[in-house]
């Protein structure tokens, strides 16, 4: 019997610069995906606890270890990336994780549970509130904003790696 096609595999990486977040130390990378994925997402739902699903496959954002996941349709996000060469690493290694979730699809029962979106004022209570701008964004509204839209992850605002017990509070909100 011939093996399956991977569900990802063609793609093109996009490395966002840290040029373009001012003072951010790390950068952020993007996988432009050929094929519409979303059939996977409830399978990740089931697996990873903690998830953030939205209705209708729209997108799903997890994290394992210190790194955050946002997957669209046809775009993959992956937070955390401290050097350019890193990039391709570990987009190659979060798509061969979803691949490998979509290959064991028959054992896992698929969890359709939607979480609800955290409100942008539950998050921005938990951000620094300065309004420093190191995130690229203007003010911590703004960056929150796009947290809950799983456009950031919490580790593109420098400041608040210093504070474990909010980003601890904004990963059980699922941001
Ligand atoms: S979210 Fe607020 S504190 Fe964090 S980097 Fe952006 S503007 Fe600065």
């Amino acid at each position: 019997m011939m093996a399956e096609k991977p569900l990802i595999e063609d793609y093109e990486i996009e490395l966002e610069d840290p040029a373009c977040l001012p003072g951010a130390p790390v950068y952020a990378a993007k996988a432009h995906i050929h094929n519409d994925v979303s059939e996977v997402m409830p399978y990740l739902n089931a697996v990873f606890e903690r998830a953030r699903y939205g209705t209708d496959n729209r997108y799903i954002i997890w994290k394992e270890g210190h790194r955050a996941y946002a997957l669209r349709p046809h775009e993959l996000a992956v937070s955390m990336i401290w050097e350019r060469q890193q990039a391709h690493e570990f987009v190659q290694k979060a798509i061969a994780r979803i691949n490998e979730i979509w290959e064991r699809r028959d054992e896992i029962t698929p969890d359709y549970t939607p979480k609800t979106k955290p409100k942008v004022l539950d998050i921005l209570k938990l951000l620094p509130k300065t309004n420093c701008g190191e995130c690229g964004l203007q003010s911590c509204m703004a960056f929150a904003a796009e947290l809950v839209e799983g456009n950031r992850f919490a580790e593109d605002c420098p400041p608040l790696a210093e504070d474990k017990e909010a980003l601890a509070r904004l990963e059980e909100l699922g941001v």
